[in-house]
């Protein structure tokens, strides 16, 4: 219980980012829930806005400490295991996922390869998924 509460706490101060994204979200006729822990919130104006008919995004959800932010439901659903392993890595990296996130990918395009796939954090997301 208590090292739970500790993931928490270190994942916290993404879990705020993501809280204000949620709250944008929900205002915008988006819908939540929980699952395992972690908040998911999708839909509304913003799904319709970034929506596959719309913009062709590199993914279709995405993760800021214990928030999961999604186009729509289908979509949380079909990214949940991926965005999980996501989650696993903010309560180990706390504060500092984001700028290793940016940091891995910056070396993977200093390095000729692509940002986004090739980035550690998305390897480890998609062979754990
Ligand atoms: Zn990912």
């Amino acid at each position: 219980m208590t090292r739970r509460l500790g993931s928490y706490a270190w994942a916290s101060p993404n879990t705020a980012i993501g809280l204000m994204l949620a709250a944008a979200v929900l205002l915008l006729g988006g819908q939540a829930r929980r699952v395992a822990g972690v908040l998911e919130v999708g839909g509304g104006l913003v799904g319709t806005w970034l929506g596959p008919a719309r913009i062709a995004l590199p993914w279709r959800a995405i993760t800021l400490g214990h928030v999961i932010l999604g186009i729509d439901a289908p979509a949380l659903e079909a990214s949940r295991a991926h965005e999980h392993v996501h989650v696993r890595q903010y309560e180990q990296w706390g504060p500092l996922f984001l700028p290793a996130y940016a940091a891995s990918s910056l070396w993977q395009l200093a390095c000729g390869r692509r940002c986004y796939r090739d980035n550690w954090f998305e390897r480890q997301a998609y062979d754990r998924s």
